[in-house]
Parts: structure tokens; C-alpha cells; sequence
């Protein structure tokens, strides 16, 4: 008879009970999941360590590093990462030298950089079995297993004292998660040891070294670790060990300890494992606190949050980051989940990064260099800091760099991602079977069944780029094990065969159960199919991703790479500029996907082998900002009156830039062109930045949002304004007054007016007004004359003995920049001379210069509109268009004129700075016209460069 156990009944609850599944999911709006129910003999635990006595074991347990081989595109992505900085940044890396290491040499310093680039190092020494990473990796493990002192320290002296006089343990947390590997795939004798005497040495100490510092909020890593020594050891101390960690590290059961992104990556899982010393209510807790923070700052595609690299309360747009680092240690978090609840919805979480933001984070062809952070939108990845509080940091973190120094952590810690996802596809579970943790294509070799019988698992697919895969059973001989399969949470109607006879199956997220008698050949087939499915984000806007299966897709931006260093480096860093309009909101309707043919690196734009089709339109106010950063989303649907068009969308792990949270089209509601508010007066406890936040209040008295008053004054004449970057064609703007009647007093305005900065610089009010409303709990719309300003204001009188404010204040405007069909010259404000034709040719492909403002014909152009804010360019004297010599993408390319054939380098963009200077930007490279070496001579050559702030890249408008 079949002995049918539930894991729970027989060996106690690992996780996964009331609360699993939904909270889990909660990030990335899926169903609920159920724990896996296994359905072998249990008693054993499983073949692969699992806990004694003192632990409640768990329904899966880790294989050993290496036990798992990568194929196909895994392979791929492994082999760059060989020969990237995962397996060669000692290459670049000051913090790599092994002679300089305290690590190997107790004498110097050291930190965390050596265990980040080592615990990766191992990963992929261990999943690759490659010579020259194992060779390189044990010469740095011989070097530190030699500096173990007689109590159990090792490394770098100064760490023995460096926190507040005691050890700081942190940067030891993922050392001994590179030594465990290393273990495991080598079987070296000396580690288990080492890592006994060292813990024994950590178990010394009292409440400060647990409490202190970043290990405070990342013990859950070194929690990880106690209980792989335990598992092999059994020493009781461990235990101890284990409690003291949870009783003084910081309390994740009831709380959010940390807002900063790794920290909370790490630390959330702390309460669930400890819960497997036998509080199993203390999983919930950690289920808890990962649905508050992912389900307020996770409002995006991607499966990360915003926190560049500090959560903020309310910058939750998918412009923020999530930093490398929090991707790959938000993977190895749920990837321990999985093993220890058995909850399928973990890996949805964790192939949701790997195969969406972890391939977004580095440059994807050679693996060489990565960004700090990764955003749901992103638009140019340059090298310029963002000083307006775009992000929480304030160093540049866009470009791709090898960053040894800027990014730091990130590239050190990076490499962990794709091994530890290979180490992690196949799981033994307690009843002497295998579990199909996560897809990819790959073989698993270990031991199954009752004694134990060692059996290859050849598994085809080109999951997640597809959704079939064959599993073939290698076995020496007939084996009875069970084999857990993972229906995904995106996947209603599987279907699996075994030799072509299909079992039953459920929709996902689940894990369905086949236990037989496996002979070599036996094949189980097995099909996800995917569906497109549109995901609505209620904290953004009603903002819309669409995901197929596990991929989510992005808008494809054309893309130009641009060297940052010495062209001769075989360590290329680069800025990514876009060569195409990225400003659309998505038309409800169908989503085509197609078979692109590409067989290529799949996470690059030609290398993709799937792609969609979507209809959308342009946004022409949805515009980056003065610093090259996408501006936030404002609520859907949008009003468009651009044509609609066939948009192709791409997986978000093939484009380096992208937009992959969408407005929607629709409805009356214009998007607000981005302005500066000011204020004659704002209370010190609001801000006038709250303006133009972009929200809809609930009421007057919607108190939900930071938002601007002219408390405390009472019955006085007040305004706001708006400044504009480019001159605006406003039609009409509409105000929501705050109202706090009952609790304080503000009330609506006596009166108020509408009033444009006119171009002798006074302010006018504005004509034929429709009407100014005083009522609360919705906008105030006033239309009028149509008026072009570059400022506007609301000028109130307040009721006496009263003050007031402003919740929203919204103005329907678009940029209008020029007069159509005027000629204008074109100033450089560094030089102070105009755009010019070399010697006033009228030929295709002349130069295009700098010359004094001598009023010839060929210093006159003209800016024709030709949609979404794209203008061509012409020369009076030669009726030619600005252009860029052969259509290059490269810097310092001469600007030329040349007849209007249609091609991409004809289109410019006006970017204004708000002070009547322009960055004119080109369409085909994305860079701004500048003068040649910052020239001011007379017939110096106008060319493009990246736009990277420097004066001679401003240009105003004359008549
Ligand atoms: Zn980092």
C-alpha cells in the first residue's frame, strides 16, 4: 500500500499554512498557494541532511552545490558570467588582491567585498565544475582556513574589534555561505571543522555583537548557516547558538527593523527560520512584513521595490530602483523559503526576478559591467548623479560601470544570482524524492528512493522563453521516488504525461505529485501554457504591465550604447542613451506575441526570441525630466490625441531601457506637463512640491498626502505658481482647495483668479475665465483663451479670519516652444554665436558651425512640429535639415544639413532647463547638440556628444 503523509502531519508544520500564497503573492498579484503535500515516506527526512533533533525538518532540503549542471541559455548566461565579473572582477577589483586581503593576510583590512565576490565565485565554481574558478577559489580558501586563530576567528585582525570593540560579524555571513559551497561541491575536510570552531567563537559573545550595525537586520544569513552545521554536526550549541541570534537581532515579527533594501532583502525571512526551532506561528510573520513592504513599495513589474537604496515613504513609482544587490539577495531569501515552507508561490517570486530585473542589471553580452539599480522605467542609463530627489541616493547609479568603488557592494555581490538560481532548481524533498523547484533547461544527478539509488534528471525546455518541458529519467536501475512538479501561479490548465499517459493535474500556484516506479527512459512531459495577462497597479496610477507566463514585457526603446572608457579595454563600460520615443500609454485590446527566430543571448534586444505586439499612443507631456530621468506617472487612463500605433514590446530582461509600467489611454484627463511650484507663502510643515504630486484627492480633506497650505496665514491675498521648462500653450487649469472644516481653519478661498506671465514679464489675468469655483471635495475647472506663457498662478483672497491650501492643482497645457513657421537663430550659450552653415554651402552633407550673429540667411532655421515634440530643423538659406553625419550614435560626430529623406538623425527634441536655454537632443543617438571641443571660435563644428551637462550644449531661441 502507498503510504500517503502529509509533511505537515508527520513532521510538523515547516510553513505554509493560512497565510501562504496570498501574501506571498501579493507583490506580484497571483493566487493564493498551497504548500506542497508530499506523499512518500517521510520518516527519513530525505537523504541530504536533514535537521536533527532540535530543528522541525522541512519538506525540502538543498542538494549539494554542483548537483544541478546548467544547458542552454542557463549555460550561457553561467559562461559570461565566467569570464564577467562574477568569475574574473579580481581582474579589477582593488578589494580582490589576495595578498592585500585581510582575509588571507590577517594583517590588513577587509570587509565585505572579498565574501561577496567569493560566496558567487563559489556558486559558479560549484554549478560550472569549472578548473579555473575551483583552482581560483581554493587558493583563496587555503589562504583563510590558514588565519583560523585557536578560538575560532579568522580573517582580517581589525574585524575582531571593529564593532564598538567587538567582532563585526556581518561581512563573516555570506563568507560562510562561500565556504559551504565550497564544501559542498568539494567535499574539503577542513570546513566543517573550521566552520564549528568559528561558530563556537560567535556563540561567546552576548547581546551587542547581534544588535549592532548591518548585522543587525541581515542574521536571518548567518541563521541560514548555524542550521547547515547543525544538520551536519548535531552540536547542541548551534541551538544555542540560534536562539541568541533571535532573541537580540533585530525584531522582524512585529516590525519593519529596516526600510533599506538589502537589509529588509535579507532580514525579512529571520521570523521563518527561525520558526523551524518550533514556533511555527513565526513564519506568518515574515509572510506579514514581506506583503507590507512589497505590496506598498512593490507597486511595479519585476519583483522587486523602491528602494534606491532607502525605502521612502512616498516615492513608490516605477521609476524608483531596486538595487542589484536587493535582487540577488531577495533571490537567495526565497529561494531558502521554498526549501523550508514548501510554498510554491517563493519560486513564482524568485523566477519573477531572475528572469525579469537580474538580467536588467547588467550589461547583457559580456557580463563585464552592471548598475546599482534597476527600475521598472528607466529611459537613459548615464553617469550623471540626479540632484533632485529622484532617488533616495545621490552618487550616480544608472550607467554600466565595473563601479569597484562607486557601486561597490553590487558588483561584489552580484554573482550569486544565476548559481544559487541553478543550485536551487531541483530540490531533494523528505521523502526521498525530487522536486521541480524552477524551470530551466538543465541535469540533476542525485540520490532518490529507499535506500538510495543515484538517478540523472535530463531536463529540456527553453523555459521561461517557453513553455514545454521534457524531463528523461536516467537511472541504473527501476526506482520508486516521488517527483514534484511546480505549476507556476500563472498557469490555470497544465498538462502532464508520463511515457505519453497523462496524470492528473491543478492549476498553479501548486506543486503536483507523481509517485512511481521511474525506469531509465521514462519522460515526463510536461506543458505550462501561457496566457497574456495584464496586471493593474492601484498604488501607481492604475498603471498596466503585461506579462506573459513568467516574463514580463517592456516597451522596446531603441538603444545606443556609448563607450564610457578606453575604447581598447576589454573591460567596456557604457551609457545607454534612447534612440527612439519611449512616451506611450497602452490602447485596451489584444497583445500579439511572435516567435522572433532569434537564437541568440536571450536577454538582449536582437537576441530575444519572443516579443508582442501592443497598440498604444503617445504621451507628448509625459517627458523625462531636466536630469534625464523619466517623470512619474500620473493616474489612468490618459487623454491622447496622437495617432494610434503598433508598439512592440519586448521582455524586460532584454531591454536596458525601458518602460514596463504603463498609462493607460483613455478618457478627458490631460497628462500635466512638469512644473516648479512656488508660493507666496507655504507652513513650514507642508510643501509646495505637493502641487503637482500627482494624485486625486478623496475629499477636501483628504489627508492621505503631504500637501501645501498658506497656514498660518488668515484673510490675506496669496497665490502659487507654476513655472514651466518650455513655453506652454495653456487652455485651461482646474484646483482642489483644502477644506479642514471641523478640524481646523483652512477653508476654500473668498476668491481666486487665474492669472499668465506675459512676455513683457507683468502678469495678466486670463481671458474670457469660465468661472472660478469655491466648492470642496473636487476640482475647480476654470477654461479660457487660449494664452502661450511659461508661467502661470492661482491668486486667492483668503476669508477673513480664515487660511487655506491646495490639494491638487492641475493645468491642461502642451509644450509650444516655437512659433510655427518662424525663422529663429539658434545661440550657444558658451560661445555666444548662432548656428551656421560652413561656408553658407547649400550641399547635402555640409557642416553645420558656430559663427557670429552676422545675419546671413544661413543663420536663420526653422522648427517644423512633427508630432510627440519631434521637430525637423531648416535652413533658410540651403532648405535642408539638421542633421548628424551618416547617422552616426557615436560622440563628437560633426553636424551636417542634409535633404529630408525621413531618416531618424533629422529629428530633434527641445529639452528646457526652465531659464529659456535648451538641450536640443537628437532622435537616432539621444545626444544634444554641443560645440566641438567647447570652441568659441567662429566656424568651429557643431556635433553631438552625450548629453552630460556642459555649457556649450544650452542653445536659446532668437527671432
Ligand atoms: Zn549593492
Amino acid at each position: 500500500m502507498e503510504r500517503r503523509t502529509l509533511l505537515r502531519g508527520a513532521i510538523g508544520v515547516a510553513g505554509g499554512f493560512a497565510l501562504a500564497g496570498q501574501a506571498v503573492t501579493a507583490g506580484w498579484a497571483g493566487g493564493a498557494g498551497t504548500p506542497v503535500t508530499l506523499v512518500g515516506d517521510t520518516s527519513s527526512g530525505g537523504h541530504y541532511f536533514p535537521y536533527p533533533a532540535g530543528l522541525t525538518r522541512t519538506p525540502f532540503l538543498k542538494l549539494p552545490s554542483g548537483s544541478t549542471r546548467a544547458a542552454g541559455w542557463l549555460a550561457q548566461q553561467l559562461d559570461l558570467d565566467r569570464t564577467g565579473i562574477a568569475g574574473a572582477y579580481d581582474e579589477v577589483s582593488h578589494f580582490l588582491v589576495r595578498a592585500d586581503s585581510g582575509w588571507t593576510n590577517p594583517a590588513r583590512g577587509g570587509w565585505e567585498e572579498v565574501p561577496y565576490w567569493l560566496r558567487g565565485l563559489a556558486g559558479l565554481a560549484g554549478v560550472t565544475g569549472d578548473a579555473a574558478l575551483r583552482a581560483k577559489l581554493r587558493l583563496w580558501v587555503d589562504g583563510i582556513v590558514a588565519t583560523q586563530q585557536p578560538d575560532g576567528f579568522f580573517g582580517p585582525g581589525a574585524l575582531r574589534t571593529s564593532l564598538g570593540g567587538g567582532p563585526d560579524f556581518w561581512p563573516y555571513m555570506p563568507m560562510l555561505q562561500a565556504l559551504r559551497t565550497y564544501q559542498e561541491y568539494s567535499g574539503d575536510t577542513r570546513i566543517v571543522p573550521m566552520l564549528t570552531r568559528f561558530l563556537r567563537y560567535q556563540n561567546t559573545f552576548g547581546a551587542s555583537v547581534f544588535n549592532q550595525s548591518w548585522g543587525r537586520v541581515r542574521w536571518a544569513t548567518n541563521l541560514d548557516s548555524v542550521y547547515w552545521l547543525f544538520a551536519r554536526t548535531g552540536e547542541p550549541f548551534l541551538l544555542d547558538l540560534a536562539d541568541k541570534i533571535h532573541r537580540y537581532s533585530a525584531n522582524y515579527v512585529d516590525n519593519v527593523p529596516s526600510y533599506h533594501n538589502v537589509d529588509f532583502a535579507q532580514g525579512f525571512t529571520e521570523p521563518a527560520y527561525y520558526a523551524l526551532r518550533g514556533d511555527a506561528s513565526l513564519t506568518g510573520a515574515s509572510y506579514r512584513t514581506y506583503a507590507t513592504v512589497q505590496g506598498t513599495w512593490g507597486q511595479f513589474a519585476g519583483g522587486g521595490f523602491a528602494g534606491d537604496e532607502n525605502i521612502r515613504t512616498y516615492q513608490r513609482d516605477p521609476r524608483q530602483g531596486f538595487e542589484t544587490c536587493g535582487i540577488v539577495e531577495y533571490m537567495q531569501s526565497f529561494e531558502t523559503m521554498t526549501r523550508f515552507t514548501g510554498d510554491p508561490s517563493w519560486a513564482d517570486g524568485c523566477e519573477t526576478l531572475a528572469f525579469n530585473s537580474l538580467p536588467a542589471a547588467l550589461e547583457p553580452t559580456g557580463h563585464r559591467s552592471l548598475h546599482y539599480i534597476v527600475s521598472a522605467n528607466s529611459v537613459q542609463l548615464d553617469n550623471r548623479p540626479k540632484t533632485q530627489g529622484q532617488f533616495q541616493n545621490g552618487f550616480a547609479m544608472q550607467a554600466f560601470l565595473q563601479g569597484v568603488d562607486q557601486y561597490r557592494c553590487c558588483p561584489h555581490n552580484y554573482g550569486q544570482g544565476w548559481p544559487y538560481l541553478t543550485d536551487n532548481l531541483w530540490l531533494a524533498t523528505a521523502d526521498r524524492g525530487l522536486a521541480a523547484a524552477m524551470y530551466a533547461p538543465c541535469t540533476v544527478t542525485a540520490t532518490v528512493g529507499s535506500p538510495g539509488t543515484t538517478v540523472t534528471l535530463t531536463e529540456q525546455t527553453s523555459y521561461p522563453f517557453g513553455g514545454t518541458v521534457s524531463i528523461r529519467i536516467g537511472t541504473p536501475a527501476p526506482v520508486a521516488f516521488p517527483l514534484y512538479l511546480r505549476i507556476p501561479l500563472w498557469c490555470s490548465n497544465p498538462t502532464i504525461t508520463v511515457n505519453g499517459t497523462a496524470v492528473a493535474v491543478v492549476a498553479g500556484p501548486a506543486y503536483v505529485a507523481i509517485n512511481r516506479t521511474w525506469r531509465a527512459g521514462d519522460t515526463v512531459a510536461v506543458t505550462l501554457p501561457a496566457t497574456v495577462r495584464t496586471t493593474t497597479w492601484a498604488g501607481n496610477g492604475q498603471s498596466i504591465s503585461v506579462s506573459n507566463g513568467p516574463l514580463t514585457y517592456s516597451l522596446r526603446i531603441g538603444q545606443n550604447f556609448v563607450r564610457r572608457n578606453d575604447p581598447a579595454s576589454t573591460w567596456p563600460e557604457w551609457s545607454v542613451l534612447p534612440t527612439s520615443s519611449w512616451n506611450y500609454g497602452l490602447l485596451p485590446g489584444t497583445f500579439g506575441v511572435q516567435n522572433t527566430g532569434a537564437t541568440g543571448n536571450p536577454f538582449t534586444l536582437d537576441g530575444t526570441p519572443l516579443a508582442m505586439t501592443a497598440q498604444g499612443r503617445a504621451i507628448g507631456n509625459w517627458q523625462a525630466d531636466g536630469e534625464n530621468v523619466v517623470s512619474t506617472l500620473q493616474p489612468s487612463p490618459v487623454a491622447s490625441a496622437e495617432p494610434t500605433e503598433t508598439l512592440r514590446l519586448v521582455p524586460m530582461g532584454a531591454a536596458s531601457l525601458r518602460i514596463t509600467s504603463f498609462p493607460t489611454i483613455g478618457g478627458d484627463r490631460d497628462w500635466q506637463l512638469p512644473a516648479t511650484p512656488s508660493a507666496s507663502h507655504c507652513f513650514a510643515g507642508d510643501t509646495v512640491t505637493a502641487l503637482n504630486s500627482g494624485y486625486d484627492p478623496s475629499s477636501s480633506y483628504d489627508t492621505s498626502r503631504p500637501r501645501f497650505t498658506w497656514w498660518d496665514h488668515l484673510g490675506t491675498s496669496e497665490w502659487t505658481r507654476y513655472t514651466f521648462a518650455t513655453p506652454v500653450r495653456a487652455t485651461s487649469a482646474s484646483v482642489y482647495w483644502f477644506d479642514d472644516t471641523g478640524h481646523g481653519s483652512c477653508r476654500t478661498p473668498a476668491s481666486w483668479r487665474l492669472e499668465y506671465l506675459t512676455d513683457a514679464g507683468g502678469w495678466a489675468p486670463v481671458a474670457q475665465p469660465s468661472g472660478y469655483g469655491t466648492g470642496v471635495d473636487a476640482y475647480q475647472t476654470v477654461r479660457f483663451t487660449p494664452v502661450a506663457t511659461t508661467a502661470l498662478r492661482v491668486v486667492a483672497q483668503l476669508r477673513p479670519g480664515y487660511s487655506g491650501g491646495i490639494l491638487q492643482w492641475r493645468v491642461a497645457a502642451t509644450p509650444a516652444p516655437v512659433t510655427p513657421g518662424a525663422w529663429y537663430r539658434i545661440q550657444n550659450r558658451h560661445a555666444g554665436k548662432v548656428l551656421a552653415v560652413s561656408g553658407m554651402s547649400t550641399g547635402d552633407s555640409a557642416n553645420v558651425v558656430q559663427f557670429a550673429d552676422n545675419g546671413t540667411a544661413d543663420h536663420n532655421w526653422r522648427l517644423d512640429h512633427t508630432g510627440n515634440n519631434w521637430y525637423t530643423i531648416v535652413n533658410q538659406h540651403s532648405g535642408l535639415l539638421l542633421a548628424v553625419a551618416n547617422m552616426s550614435r557615436a560622440n563628437s560626430t560633426p553636424v551636417q544639413q542634409y535633404h529630408d529623406n525621413g531618416s531618424a538623425d533629422h529629428y530633434w527634441q527641445l529639452a528646457g532647463d526652465g531659464d529659456g536655454w535648451y538641450r536640443v537632443r537628437n532622435r537616432n543617438s539621444g545626444m544634444v547638440l554641443g560645440v566641438d571641443g567647447m570652441s568659441t571660435a567662429d566656424g568651429a563644428q557643431v556635433v553631438q556628444y552625450e548629453d552630460n551637462g556642459t555649457a556649450d550644449h544650452q542653445w536659446r531661441l532668437l527671432r
